[in-house]
């Protein structure tokens, strides 16, 4: 159940089934979309600020771990805005000529998505300076001593850019973006009701005592609620008549190897190789990786932000050291130099 995304980062878990589902179950308006109430209600006021003046909305940079719900805000933008939008994402372009055919080929006050914009090469971003700037760009024609570049206006339009890695941003392409807005972790309560939501949607039974259950261990994040929630729907099918109790989703993660606080197998792999192979740490990421057999960049992007928000890891200067609650949770004896 894992594939190769287009930026090569490996998402764990994520098959073309789990893609396909994901369409059906994306919010299609801001009011459908649960949670992240500073980020809806801020981004309420600038679609309807930009539709009163009739011009194009501001950039948008939207930044945040996997599956919290950027692509899901960038489709809803574009709809609220009733344009069209466009979707690329960093890697994918490679020449300054990708770039153009698609900034071309925009109506005015469309959107731009550009996933993992982070990983857009550096000639590829000069480019894209200019036409989020002012709106043009130069295209180089003919070869040789013929060879002379022309400029070409774009229509207005809004670029959406999404990033796990906000940090890794230039500070010129940071600057570009007049708005830019931060996707937190769900807490438990509102991924309970997007599990609801969900299950109504895929016709799914499930009481609420295991939608919460399986809100607590879905990591505060949207895209791993909707898969537990499905996979749990597969134990309730074979094993309890299709409804999904609390005993039921014990049952599923149990044998799923998710525990009462959402980790799973690669994040206990993580924690563990700290606290038994380097005495709890500091020990530097890349070391980690090659321990535990996972890319440094999924570690990064996809494991530590979850276990830094829950308190287990800590970064400092020398690397990544664990807390006392890691000891604890694995009933391990804490060290007196972390106590
Ligand atoms: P990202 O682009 O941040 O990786 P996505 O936008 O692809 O995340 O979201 C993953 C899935 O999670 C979506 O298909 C959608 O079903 C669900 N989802 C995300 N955010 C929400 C939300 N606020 N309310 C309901 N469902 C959500």
């Amino acid at each position: 159940m894992v594939i190769e995304s287009r930026n090569n980062i490996v998402q764990p878990h994520f098959s073309e089934e789990d893609l396909e589902i994901e369409l059906t179950l994306r919010p299609q308006k801001l009011s459908e979309f649960i949670g992240q109430k500073k980020v809806k209600d801020n981004l309420a006021v600038f679609i309807e600020a930009a539709m009163q003046r009739n011009e194009a909305l501001d950039h948008v940079l939207l930044s945040g771990p996997p599956g919290l719900g950027k692509t899901t805000l960038a489709n809803i933008l574009s709809k609220e805005l009733n344009v069209n939008i466009r979707t690329t994402t960093g890697p994918i372009l490679e020449r300054a000529g990708d770039l153009a055919g698609l900034l071309t080929n925009l109506v005015e006050k469309d959107v731009l998505f550009i996933d993992e914009i982070h990983r857009i090469n550096s000639v590829v971003e000069e480019y894209l300076y200019s036409a989020m700037e002012d709106y043009h760009i130069s295209i180089l024609i003919d070869k040789g001593p013929s060879a002379r570049s022309i400029q070409l206006d774009l229509p207005p339009f809004t670029l959406v850019g999404a990033t796990t890695r906000a940090g890794l941003l230039t500070s010129p392409m940071r600057s570009r973006f007049g708005v830019t807005l931060r996707l937190d972790f769900y807490e438990p309560e509102d991924i309970f009701l997007i599990i609801k939501r969900s299950s109504k949607i895929l016709n799914i039974e499930i009481d609420d005592k295991g939608a919460l259950e399986l809100a607590k261990r879905s990591r505060g994040t949207p895209r791993i609620a909707n898969r537990l929630l499905r996979n749990t729907r597969d134990f309730a099918q074979i094993f309890a008549e299709n409804k999904i109790t609390l005993d039921v989703v014990n049952m599923a993660l149990n044998r799923l190897e998710v525990d009462e606080k959402g980790l799973d197998d690669m994040d206990r792999r993580i924690l563990l190789t700290i606290i038994e192979k380097y005495n709890g740490g500091p020990v530097g990421l890349t070391t980690i990786a090659v321990a535990v057999g996972e890319e440094k960049d999924t570690i990064e992007e996809v494991y530590e932000p979850f276990l830094i928000l829950q308190g287990f890891i800590k970064r400092t200067p020398r690397g990544r050291s664990v807390t006392h609650l890691a000891y604890e949770h694995f009933n391990k004896s804490i060290p007196s130099s972390i106590r």
